[in-house]
């Protein structure tokens, strides 16, 4: 059962929600607190025996905006009101961290480098992302790899000047993807001693989608959002529940990532593109859904009408309604440690940053056939 309060209402309200829901024997209530710019909800998730618990009482309590029952799936990420019901659980899970906004209302171009390697190449592409007015980047610095003797990533020793360079080139948010909870407590620190110049997005990668101790971890870091790759080799239920261990465990604050699916029959692409579950996953869920056309199509090449590849798959993510993109950009493709042949030069980054506002206003205008 969720009871979900109205914004902004004072602590004392999920107080007395906690304090009557004790009287229930076998229900544990659990507070959700999504802060945006404007505006602050609260939810309080009673979970265990519900079956028996009225839902009267909690309607009647001051601040109460409304009570849902639930079903066990995706209890806390789930959409789980009427589609289009005014607040309640079926509004999206929209949040604010250092200054970015995640919600259904806009497109984030998440550009930068797959894996940090030198300081000039931080330096070069945030600059690029300065001059086309971005302030969100991705930068790799601990890499999973296939090969224990490939690049394995520059680790905690570059988080010191990427997060200096980012504060100099007002970069706000940075995804970052963390494999082990040491990783956190190293960007951790490195923010205390940086002083905070950007926020970090945590980013579970493709291979972490299922490993459960990790992803209950990052719930409990919540003052880390989180970007959720979806497995490549399982179904998108089974990504679908692996989130849910994160928002179960306290944090709320996800972006779902599609990245493609492994299988032969997607070459001569990297993954079989699956931005046609985009629409599914906001009708699944509440989370802002985000596409990696990077590490779907997994090449550069430029189709015959001038566009890269990965341009075109990106229109196919914000036609259907994504509203994150994460692309892999670098200053020489070619020397690049992980992942060269997928990397957009610096120069096609005005160009898709143009792309994604066009395709954003197409989305814009056929969603209005719909008559919302
Ligand atoms: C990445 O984004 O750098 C990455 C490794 O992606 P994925 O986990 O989707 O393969
Ligand atoms: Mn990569």
């Amino acid at each position: 059962m969720i009871v979900t309060l109205d914004p902004d209402a004072p602590e004392s309200a999920a107080d007395a929600i906690v304090a009557l829901a004790g009287r229930f024997p076998g229900v544990t209530p659990r507070p959700y607190a999504f802060r945006g710019a404007t505006q602050s909800l609260v939810e309080v998730h009673l979970v265990g025996e519900t079956q028996a618990v009225p839902v009267e009482p909690f309607e009647g309590l001051p601040w109460v905006r409304s009570v849902v029952r639930v079903s066990r799936r995706y209890r806390v990420i789930g959409r789980h009101a009427a589609a289009g019901a005014p607040g309640g659980s079926s509004s999206s899970l929209a949040f604010e961290h250092h200054g970015v906004r995640f919600d259904e209302s806009s497109v984030h171009l998440i550009a930068g480098l797959c894996a940090v390697d030198t300081r000039e190449n931080v330096a070069a592409t945030m600059r690029a992302l300065r001059d086309v007015g971005i302030t969100t980047t991705r930068m790799g610095a601990y890499k999973p790899r296939t090969s224990p003797y490939d690049f394995q990533g520059l680790g905690k020793d570059c988080l010191p000047w990427v997060l200096e360079l980012a504060g100099e080139h007002g970069i706000r948010l940075i995804t970052m993807e963390v494999t082990d909870p040491r990783h956190i407590d190293e960007i951790e620190a490195a923010l205390d001693a940086a002083g905070h110049p950007a926020g970090v997005m945590l980013q579970i990668g493709t291979r972490n989608a299922q490993n459960f101790e990790l992803l209950r971890h990052v719930g409990q870091r919540t003052a880390f959002p989180v970007l959720f790759k979806r497995g490549m080799g399982i179904t998108l239920e089974e990504s679908l529940h692996a989130c849910e261990y994160i928002a179960s465990e306290g944090n709320g604050r996800i972006v779902f990532c599609l990245r493609g699916v492994k299988t032969h029959l997607g070459e001569p692409h990297r993954n079989l593109v699956d931005f046609g579950h985009v629409p599914v996953v906001r009708r699944l869920t509440r989370l802002p859904v985000c596409v990696d056309p990077s590490h779907s199509v997994g090449r550069a090449d430029v189709a015959p009408d001038g566009l890269p590849e990965i341009f075109h798959v990106v229109g196919q993510g914000i036609i259907a309604g994504a509203t994150a993109v994460l692309v892999d950009f670098h200053p020489s493709p070619r020397s690049a440690r992980v992942d060269a042949a997928q990397a957009l030069p610096l120069d096609q980054l005005p160009r898709l940053a143009e792309y994604v506002k066009r395709v954003r206003a197409a989305y814009e205008s056929v969603v209005a056939l719909a008559g919302g």
